[in-house]
């Protein structure tokens, strides 16, 4: 099968992943094999490719806003062809190890998915299902949680495999191309916005995440991917909830104003109110001590960032306890996602319904669709056709 294969971490300017011809996976019991047809770009993996959060192990292939067809359910424990094996990394294998576990094998006479359903797979590939985190649905904390693309080969291929409880269903609503970004800047979307106080009527333990304070002023600071889905989820679902947008290019803040912002400024402007939440999905410092200046008493900053940059670390020294932090102000930062957060969210994308702009490249041009989201040069989500 073709993939885009990741075998060196290095500047996207050098076109780190190659076209490689690989065996096609085998799916063990509790497995399904996925014909892929669409995978979103997404910018967790700029980070990964180019070595700031690089995958703990190499070959593998990134992608984890699958969107695919069921090609085969695997059926034998361990009694795949040895055959089909040659050629294997020595990772395929090591990945193999968390689903060959009893507790992965779901009741072989009741398959979720069929052969032909469409499936999506997200960021979240699989989590031990024992611990204290996973028992508590909280298993995008779990010690043991594997990432799509990143400890296991993920979407930027043919085909792959997914333990079958952590596949998805598509809603019929969405293309392809449309659904792929909703696995991953939907949903951790979502999950943010679930974090920062909008219960958005799902989920029973979130009108308890954030005690009882009326939620009615909201800001993103950073306004990628994940922020125009969340504008848009608000806009729809809380219509009187007031958004304000920190965004440092000028075309942002005129994108956001049209998709219903309210007011859209530079990071560093003061907005012209306080604000109960504001979710950042900046990798810099800059603007969590903006963020927590802007926020009202009792007001939660929630970040949304799978790292920080040293570069503007310094500019944390210039935290005033009373203006920044005092009066009950919360700091908390989204890690993953779970399986639900990823239902929930195509569940209300599809009833809202949001549909993410996006522009389509072959699986070939995955280097250039990754250059185009560094250099930030083309508005919309960016999906790999694989056909
Ligand atoms: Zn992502
Ligand atoms: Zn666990």
């Amino acid at each position: 099968m073709k993939a885009m294969l990741l075998t060196r971490v290095g500047r996207l300017e050098d076109a780190p992943l190659e076209l490689a011809d690989l065996p096609a996976p085998v799916p063990t019991a509790g497995e399904l094999l996925i014909k892929v047809s669409a995978c979103g770009v997404c910018h967790t993996e700029l980070d990964e490719i180019e070595g700031r959060t690089p995958p703990p192990h190499l070959p593998v292939v990134p992608g984890h806003q699958v969107v695919g067809t069921v090609a085969a359910l695997g059926t034998t424990d361990l009694g795949h062809d040895p055959e089909s094996q040659k050629g294997d990394s020595p990772r395929r294998s090591k990945r193999r190890n968390p689903v060959q576990s009893p507790r992965f094998r779901p009741c072989p006479a009741v398959p979720r998915f069929r052969i032909g359903d469409r499936v999506g797979v997200a960021w979240i590939f699989s989590a031990c299902g024992e611990c204290e985190y996973c028992r508590s649905g909280q298993e995008n904390l779990c010690h043991d949680f594997k990432a799509t693309g990143r400890d296991a080969n993920g979407g930027y291929a043919e085909y792959m495999t997914v333990p079958e409880g952590f596949a998805h269903s598509i809603p019929e609503v969405f293309t392809d191309a449309e659904a792929a970004p909703l696995l991953c800047a939907g949903a951790v979307g979502y999950r943010s916005l679930r974090l920062a106080g909008w219960g958005l009527g799902h989920n029973p333990n979130s009108a308890a995440e954030l005690g009882h304070v009326p939620r009615s002023t909201l800001g993103l600071t950073g306004f990628g991917a994940s922020g125009h889905l969340v504008l848009k989820t608000v806009w729809h679902q809380y219509p009187k909830t007031r958004v304000y947008v920190f965004a440092r290019s000028k075309d942002e803040q005129v994108f956001a104003r049209e998709l219903g912002a309210t007011w859209a400024g530079d990071t560093n402007n003061e907005p012209p109110e306080q604000l109960d939440a504001i979710i950042d999905t900046t990798p810099v410092w800059g603007p969590v001590v903006a963020a927590l200046a802007n926020l009202k008493p009792g007001g939660r900053l929630v970040i949304n960032a799978i790292r920080k940059e040293e570069i503007d670390k310094q500019g944390l020294l210039g935290l005033d306890y009373a203006k920044h932090l005092w009066m009950e102000k919360e700091i908390k930062s989204v890690a993953n996602v779970t399986r639900q957060d990823v239902t929930e969210f195509l569940e209300l994308a599809a009833r809202i319904p949001i549909k993410p702009e996006v522009q389509e490249y072959a699986l070939e041009d995955a280097n250039q669709a990754l250059l185009d989201l560094k250099e930030r040069r083309i508005r919309g989500a960016k999906v790999l056709r694989i056909d």
